[in-house]
């Protein structure tokens, strides 16, 4: 390590880290409704004392994105720093052992909701920013740090960024992988509705009538159900073959009617090298196929959402030059992973942005007592730090 590079990481102390995240941990942030402005705000009044020029974005009102930027003279890369400020809901508080908004520290963890999905991400990549720019590192490339809104629901503060006009030639989501993994891709997604139309009749006298409900669980789920889909296995992901789950059904009005109609959510992931309106061609024709077979069945199929899957390469600058900052913090080379499902990693992939997904935590997002280890949460701060500034420096 050179003596510029460890001048950075000399800028970041653990207490500065953990007392950032509680304080963002302390701002709820769930979503819906959000109110990621709030926190927003919080950041830029750190920023702004920093010397880092900091804008927020409104999305909607009291929803924002905040766009950090630390120049450099033009002459290197965009490096994008991207985690979400938004979380889910806390649930049932009668599970938490701790209050969700607090930020409590007990045996070396972070609790709270939010803590590894995402506002870790947030506090190691502000801190990160902040590391560079006390150190008065002299910039080829610029650094952008964007806290973003809406992850949870549907990636709307990133599509924004993007819609917007945000460029970038590479890009890190704060999304958790812990200090020892680098997360190259993400699991795409098709989320669709069945439905099939049958024809009412009295319920004494079913075969008056097409039910709707037998049609969609004896000829359209197992028809879909043993459809085999094309695609190339890769090692890093838990779960490398595409899935496919039957989530939400409705149907029927009443015991003694025979049903007209039946309608169900489906939700399928797709790995890399899968494109989404290719599988979606593949269930239509299927569906088509099947309609032949029994001429009174009438089945549509609507998509109602989809997202790319996508593998960055090992050999990408990206991801080598975050490989070596991992092993020289930490002395060990890191593993690599794929991610089950998706993120805001997986537009910022689809515009074109080589990404990958780096940050503090462990699959407790979404759970009660939601928790992040703060050496875990240092040593991200670290090498994030030390990524931007072989990247951009
Ligand atoms: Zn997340």
């Amino acid at each position: 390590m050179t003596e510029l590079e460890q001048k950075v990481l000399d800028q970041i102390t653990e207490a500065e880290v953990v007392a950032l995240l509680q304080e963002i941990t302390r701002i709820n942030t769930v979503n819906p409704p959000g109110n990621e402005a709030a926190l927003a705000q919080v950041l830029k009044a750190k920023l702004d004392q920093e010397g880092i020029p900091a804008e927020l974005q409104y999305v909607t009102e009291n929803r924002a994105n905040l766009i950090a930027t630390l120049a450099g003279t033009g002459t290197g890369p965009t490096l994008l720093y991207n985690a979400h400020m938004d979380t889910v809901p806390v649930g049932d508080r009668a599970n938490w052992k701790v209050d969700p908004f607090a930020g409590e520290i007990i045996d070396g963890k972070i609790y709270g909701r939010g803590v590894a999905d995402d506002k870790q991400g947030v506090a190691a990549m502000i801190m990160a920013a902040i590391a560079l720019k006390r150190a008065k590192v002299p910039l080829k490339g610029t650094l952008l740090v964007t806290p973003v809104m809406g992850e949870e629901t549907g990636n709307i503060g990133t599509l924004h960024l993007l819609e917007n006009g945000l460029q970038a030639d590479m890009a890190v989501v704060g999304e958790w992988s812990s200090h020892r993994k680098i997360a190259l891709g993400y699991r795409g997604s098709l989320w669709f509705k069945l439905k099939t139309y049958g024809k009412t009749a009295h319920g004494s006298r079913p075969s008056f009538g097409i039910n709707a409900i037998d049609h969609m669980t004896e000829l359209v789920l197992p028809h879909l159900k043993s459809l085999t889909f094309d695609y190339e296995p890769t090692e890093i992901f838990l779960i490398n073959y595409p899935t496919l789950s039957v989530n939400v059904i409705s149907g029927g009005v009443k015991t003694n009617v025979v049903p007209d109609y039946c309608e169900v959510e489906v939700d399928m992931r797709l790995v890399p090298g899968q494109k989404p309106a290719e599988v979606e061609a593949q269930i239509r024709a299927a569906l088509k196929d099947l309609e032949k077979l029994h001429p009174d069945l009438h089945v549509e199929m609507e998509v109602f959402e989809q997202s790319f899957p996508f593998q960055t390469p090992v050999d990408s600058e990206l991801v080598q030059v975050l490989t070596q900052a991992v092993t020289d913090v930490t002395g060990e080379a890191p593993e690599y992973m794929g991610k089950t499902g998706c993120s805001d990693a997986n537009p910022l992939s689809a515009a074109g942005i080589p990404v990958v997904a780096f940050g503090p935590g462990n699959p407790s997002g979404h759970e009660p007592n939601e928790w992040v280890e703060i050496a875990d949460l240092v040593k991200v701060t670290e090498i994030l730090a030390l990524h931007a500034l072989r990247i951009c420096g």
